[in-house]
């Protein structure tokens, strides 16, 4: 716990004054409020960094919260960086969704508390569901049952009960599926259908929250012990929560105050589930001492993006907008964004796949691309371009890593060889878990058809995360690997895919990516058809936050699409996003594009990457322009004639040996080099994308190229 040592000062120097002002505030409440990519995420991380390294707390007496599991496992990977993830036996800090988190401390606590009746995780309520709408004498569609489902959802998140549920629709003004007196009834018969008549009960994720907070609040002994064993709170996305998880955060603190918060009121989007920004926004009336930081600086972006968040958000009216700050790009310029109006999905599809492969051969690494759309059902006409266009992806939101069959299956197999090979560890590990998942269809080559490609994915994955964890840990045997495959699964955490990823907006939430592409950007998708429909302002709201949560996910690349069919050869009929009309000069231009030849300009879609400007975007004409991807007039800060020198090199080389020319190094690589103008082979591997390997195959080449040019 050196309180000076080289990794605090290293630390100090990635946060700028207000976030430092955030870290080091003293224990007690601390609210960050702040617009999208201004570094909340890495504030909070390196807040209880610096409280667990100056022996304020210690890092297992810390509960960090989140929303999502991705934006769980994000946080803990950020944690595991700044050394206080754990390990060695030593435990870190925990950082879990909600849900995961009461669910753990109800295992715990629910034998003491509630005694001999066993409890049951429901994870499906829809049957369930089902069969209580039938009990009400209803013959409910699926659409009605999930719509009775999302009724409770709401209702049971925002504190309802099923006798309050009718006066509750008509103060709030929420339009019910069906009259709100059956969905009363369907709600009671809902929660009476989870008890047998032993008194064991199935309880679904809110249960969850509901048991955990009740047995705090009523039960002295227990709520003394969890107050011993966790001193402090941080919640990440704090404007998505919900009143019941408010609740269960009350009865974690109880009278105490040990409390960090971060948000944007701006980067509300759950609010049809029952999430409120007002926790957020009333953070200082409940804790009137509370230190209060508000960042403006945006390190995630582009100006050029950020320049369109900001547009974007601008627009926006009510309570919440009042508290929007613009965002101040920190990042140097990138291409602008592009706008891209399609014919049909179809085309919209190709013409992403098609980009994305421009992108993945200058350099983009495919696990850092995005295709984000609004409901789960759009992945499908990506996923049919993708896999046609070869290009790995994985969905979220699909079935979770830890729920696939064949990951079952894996997780089976190897606890069957547990036994004899326990120990096994290092290479042999990895060597073990391969031939284990060959035998399970792991082959050398993926396999054709989206089914059998993800599937193979999955099992690639698996390989990946075992070979992480060994890197991680410096050694790992078979039954450690297993043990942390089965805590995982219960927080399902799935590793990373080396694919591009495909998600809803509301999953990319927290989420960051160097080349995001948000899809089927129309009236009817975004906004969706029932916010519309609602005619009021608030819903519409909503569905602008979305748009401006997709559009801060960018790093560099931003592409926003949309079709004006469904179908190929359907009746053009959609109309592109009211929310686009802030930028409608420039949305415009997406239409217009010439079709392919027709003025003699670039064919459209066969435009490579490496023909726009890396810092201005715009199309480059020449060849000089083209080898130094940017135009004569735009400004530079590498070595020109160096990247030119390097580009004409690596085309030789890629060439001789048959290969493509990203495989030798990526663009990024080459400007690294042209911008750091390595001297010495040490200089060199310090260079992302360098390794050993190609340090030994090319760095004479590229070292004699730079003695060259500079
Ligand atoms: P969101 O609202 O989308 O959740 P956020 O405010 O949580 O965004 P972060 O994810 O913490 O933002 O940060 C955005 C990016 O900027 C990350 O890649 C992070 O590492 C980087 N970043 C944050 N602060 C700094 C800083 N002071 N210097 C350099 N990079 C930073
Ligand atoms: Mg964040």
């Amino acid at each position: 716990m050196s309180e000076q040592g080289p990794d605090k000062r290293r630390r100090a120097a990635q946060l700028d004054p207000e976030q430092t002002a955030a870290v080091l505030a003293p224990r007690g409440p601390v609210c960050v409020l702040a617009g999208a990519g201004t570094g909340k995420t890495r504030t909070i991380t390196h807040r209880i960094a610096h409280l667990v390294e100056d022996g304020h707390v210690a890092a297992g007496q810390v509960l960090a919260v989140t929303f999502t599991s991705r934006a769980a496992a994000e946080m803990r990977a950020r944690l595991r960086a700044l050394g206080v993830g754990g390990g060695d036996g030593a435990p870190g800090v925990q950082a879990v969704t909600f849900h995961a988190a009461a669910m753990r401390q109800l295992r715990y606590f629910w034998p003491r508390a509630i005694g001999d009746t066993r409890w049951q995780l429901l994870d499906n309520k829809f049957p369930i569901v089902g069969r209580a709408a039938r009990d009400c004498g209803l013959r409910p569609e699926t659409d009605t049952i999930r719509d009775l489902l999302s009724e409770i959802d709401w209702a049971k998140a925002s504190e309802i009960t099923p006798e309050l549920y009718a006066e509750a629709v008509e103060r709030v003004g929420r339009t019910a599926p069906v009259a709100p007196r059956t969905v009363a009834d369907v709600y009671a018969a809902y929660e009476r259908r989870k008890t047998d008549q032993d008194g064991n009960r199935l309880l679904d994720f809110d249960d969850l929250i509901l048991m955990t907070a009740a047995i705090l609040d009523e039960n002295h002994q227990v709520a003394e012990e969890f107050r011993d064993r966790y001193r402090s709170f941080v919640v990440d996305e704090y404007q998505d929560v919900t009143p019941l998880q408010q609740r269960l955060l009350n009865a974690w603190l109880g009278e105490r105050d040990d409390l960090t918060v971060v948000g944007d009121a701006n980067q509300t989007i759950y609010s049809f589930t029952g999430a409120s920004p007002r926790y957020l926004l009333d953070f200082t009336r409940r804790f009137e001492d509370a230190t209060i930081v508000r960042l403006q600086r945006d390190y995630r972006s582009t100006p050029q993006v950020v320049e369109l968040a900001n547009k974007v958000i601008s627009a926006a009216t009510g309570r919440v907008a009042g508290t929007r700050l613009e965002l101040v790009g920190q990042r140097p310029a990138g291409p602008r964004p592009r706008y891209e109006e399609c014919d049909d999905e179809p085309a919209e599809a190709r013409l992403v796949a098609e980009r994305i492969g421009e992108l993945l051969a200058a350099g983009v690494p495919a696990s850092e691309m995005a295709i984000l759309y609004r409901i789960n059902a759009q992945s499908a006409v990506h996923e049919n371009a993708l896999t046609e266009a070869g290009i790995p992806y994985q969905v979220r939101g699909g079935d979770s890593f830890f729920e696939r069959p064949e990951i079952g299956q894996a997780i089976r197999e190897l606890s069957g060889r547990a036994t004899e090979s326990g120990s096994v560890e290092g290479d042999e590990l990895v060597g073990l878990v391969s031939a284990t998942l060959e035998r399970l269809g792991l082959t050398a080559e993926p396999p054709d058809g989206a089914r059998a490609r993800e599937r193979w994915e999955s099992l690639r994955a698996l390989v990946e995360l075992t070979r992480d964890l060994l890197a991680e840990r410096g050694g790992l045997t078979l039954i450690e690997l297993l043990s942390e495959l089965r805590s995982r699964a219960e927080a399902k955490h799935p590793p990373t895919m080396q694919g591009v990823t495909l998600s809803s907006l509301h999953a990319a939430k927290g989420l960051e990516w160097d080349a995001v592409f948000l899809v089927g950007l129309t009236e009817g998708s975004v906004p969706i058809a029932q916010a519309i429909a609602k005619g009021e302002a608030e819903p519409i709201e909503e569905e602008r936050r979305l748009l401006y949560v997709g559009v801060t996910r960018a790093r560099e690349h931003l592409q926003l699409s949309w079709a004006l069919a469904r179908n190929e050869g359907g009746r053009r009929g959609r109309k592109r996003t009211r929310f686009l009309d802030v930028v409608a000069a420039e949305a415009d231009d997406g239409a217009r594009r010439p079709p392919a030849q027709a003025s003699g300009g670039p064919i459209r879609g066969k435009r490579r990457s490496s023909d726009t400007c890396r810092v201005c975007g715009k199309i480059l004409d020449t060849r000089d322009e083209k080898l130094k991807s940017r135009c004569e007039d735009c400004p530079s800060d590498l070595n020109d004639d160096l990247l030119m020198a390097l580009k004409v090199w690596r085309t030789g080389q890629a060439s001789e040996q048959k290969i493509p020319p990203y495989t030798i190094f990526s663009n990024a690589t080459l400007f690294a080099i042209a911008e750091h103008q390595p001297r010495t082979r040490a200089a060199l591997v310090r260079i992302n994308g360098i390794g050993a390997t190609k340090a030994d195959k090319y760095g004479e080449d590229v070292l004699s190229l730079v003695h060259e040019h500079v």
